[in-house]
C-alpha cells in the first residue's frame, strides 16, 4: 500500500476527466456571460463568524475551521453566497444595479462522503443583487435552466417553492415562530413522520392541510389545488403563478411547484427552488437555491437578492449517466523521428504545429515505429507524423491517418496546409 492516501472525500482528476471538467465548466460560464452576469472570485478561506452570521453556530460542526497561527479564526468556504455577499458589501453596494456576478470554485464541508457527497467539491453559482424580486427570481431560475439546457440535459427537474406560504401555513394552524426553522429542516428532509412528531410535542394536531399541501408538486394546476385546501398564503400562490407565467416567456415551460421545496437555511426569504437529476438517485439534487436577504446582516443595506449554486461534481455525474457526450482532449499529431538525425527536423515541424494551435507531441523515448504506432494509438492521437531519412531527402513527411490507416506524404514548406483538425 502507498504510504500516503488523499484525505477522506477528497478526489484526484486526471487528465482526461479535467478535460471534460473544463469543458463543461467553460460552457457554464459561457451561459451566464450570455445573460449578462460576470465573474467573480473571493478567498478560499474566510473569517469563521461570516459563516456563524450566516448560519449560526452549529455551522462551525460542518466546516473546516481552524485556528491559524495569528490567532485568527478561520474556515474554508462551504459554499460561496456568504463571501459574494461580503464582497457586495465591501465594495459593490455603490454600483449600478443590478449586480449580476457568478462564480466556480471548490468547497469543503466536513461530512460523511458518499456516492455525489465529497468533503470537497464545486459549486458554480450565481447571485443577482439590487432587482425587484420577481424580475430577478425568473431570471436567475432561467439562467439556471439555460445552463442545463445549453449542456444537453434534458431530464433535470426544477421546482419551485415560496417559503411565504409555509410561513402561512405554520400561522394557520399556530406553529410559534420559534419552532418554524425547525419544522422547515424537517420538510425539507421530506421527514413528514417527524414533523408531524414535532407538532405534535408542541399540541398542534391539525397538521393533516400542511402535510397534503407540501407534498403536492406539477404545473400550474398544482397551484389550484393546494389552493382548494387552503385559504392561506394566497400572495405566495399568486406570486408563484406570476413566475410560472415570466418563465413561460424565457422558454422555460416545464417548471414546477413544490411546496415541500424548504431549504434548510434560515436566511432565504420568498421563493425557493431546487433541480434534480432524476438518474442521480439519493443525491439527486444538483442545484438549490432562492431569494435572500444577507447583505444588512453583513453591516450593508438590505437588498433583494435571488442566487444559487449547482453542485457541479453532481453534473459531470448526471452527465455521464443520461449518455451526453463530454469530449474528452485529443492530441492532433504525434510526430515520430526516425534516428537521431530527424530529431532536429521534427522538433521544428512540432513547433510550428503547435505555434499553429495544432496540438501534437513528439516520441521522447526513442520508440521504434511499431511501439510509437501503439503509443500513439493508446493515447488517442489522430494522426503519426513519420519523419526518417527518406522524408528528410524530399524535404517531406508521412502523415498517418489512425483512423483510417491511410498515408501521404506531405511537403514539410506545406505541413501548415495539411487539414489536421
Ligand atoms: P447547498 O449550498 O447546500 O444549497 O448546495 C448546492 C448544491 O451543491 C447541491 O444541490 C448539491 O448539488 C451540491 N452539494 C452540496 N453539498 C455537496 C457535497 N458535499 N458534495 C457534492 N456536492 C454537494
Amino acid at each position: 500500500m502507498p504510504e500516503f492516501q488523499r484525505p477522506r472525500g477528497t478526489r484526484d482528476f486526471g487528465p482526461e476527466e479535467m478535460a471534460k471538467r473544463r469543458f463543461v465548466e467553460s460552457n457554464m460560464r459561457e451561459t451566464a456571460s450570455t445573460f449578462g452576469f460576470g465573474e467573480v472570485m473571493t478567498p478560499t478561506f474566510e473569517s469563521t463568524d461570516l459563516f456563524i452570521a450566516r448560519s449560526g453556530e452549529d455551522i462551525v460542526n460542518e466546516m473546516y475551521a481552524f485556528e491559524d497561527k495569528g490567532g485568527r479564526n478561520i474556515a474554508l468556504r462551504p459554499e460561496l453566497t456568504a463571501s459574494v455577499m461580503r464582497f457586495y458589501v465591501n465594495e459593490m453596494q455603490s454600483l449600478p444595479k443590478p449586480v449580476k456576478v457568478f462564480y466556480f470554485g471548490n468547497m469543503f464541508r466536513y461530512e460523511r462522503p458518499q456516492a455525489g457527497r465529497y468533503r470537497e467539491f464545486f459549486q458554480f453559482g450565481a447571485e443577482l443583487i439590487g432587482a425587484p424580486s420577481i424580475e430577478a427570481d425568473a431570471e436567475v431560475i432561467a439562467l439556471a435552466m439555460q445552463s442545463i439546457k445549453s449542456l444537453g440535459m434534458d431530464d433535470a427537474v426544477v421546482r419551485i417553492g415560496h417559503l411565504s406560504i409555509l410561513q402561512s401555513l405554520f400561522e394557520d394552524i399556530g406553529v410559534p415562530e420559534n419552532q418554524q426553522v425547525a419544522c422547515r429542516r424537517l420538510i425539507d428532509k421530506q421527514d413528514y413522520d417527524g414533523l408531524k412528531n414535532l407538532l405534535a410535542e408542541i399540541s398542534i394536531d391539525n397538521s393533516e392541510t400542511l402535510i397534503q399541501i407540501i407534498k403536492i408538486k406539477g404545473g400550474k394546476d398544482a397551484i389550484a389545488q393546494a389552493q382548494e385546501l387552503t385559504s392561506a398564503g394566497e400572495d405566495g400562490f399568486t406570486y408563484l403563478a406570476d413566475l410560472l407565467n415570466r418563465l413561460e416567456a424565457y422558454g422555460f415551460s416545464n417548471c414546477t411547484v413544490d411546496f415541500g421545496v424548504a431549504r434548510g437555511l434560515d436566511y432565504y426569504t420568498g421563493m425557493v427552488f431546487e433541480i434534480d437529476a432524476p438518474s442521480l438517485g439519493a443525491e439527486k439534487q444538483i442545484c438549490g437555491g432562492g431569494a435572500y436577504k444577507l447583505a444588512d446582516l453583513f453591516g450593508g443595506q438590505e437588498v433583494n437578492s435571488t442566487g444559487y449554486a449547482f453542485g457541479f461534481d453532481r453534473i459531470m455525474l448526471a452527465l455521464e449517466n443520461s449518455g451526453v457526450e463530454v469530449p474528452s482532449q485529443k492530441l492532433d499529431a504525434y510526430i515520430l523521428p526516425i534516428g537521431d538525425s530527424a530529431r532536429t527536423a521534427a522538433t521544428e515541424i512540432l513547433m510550428k504545429l503547435r505555434n499553429a494551435g495544432i496540438s501534437s507531441d513528439m516520441d521522447l523515448m526513442g520508440r521504434n515505429m511499431s511501439k510509437a504506432m501503439k503509443y500513439a494509438n493508446n493515447i488517442g492521437s489522430q494522426k503519426v507524423i513519420i519523419i526518417g531519412q527518406k522524408e528528410l531527402d524530399e524535404k517531406s513527411v508521412t502523415v498517418r491517418d489512425m483512423e483510417s490507416g491511410e498515408q501521404e506524404l506531405v511537403p514539410i514548406s506545406k505541413i501548415l496546409d495539411y487539414n489536421f483538425k
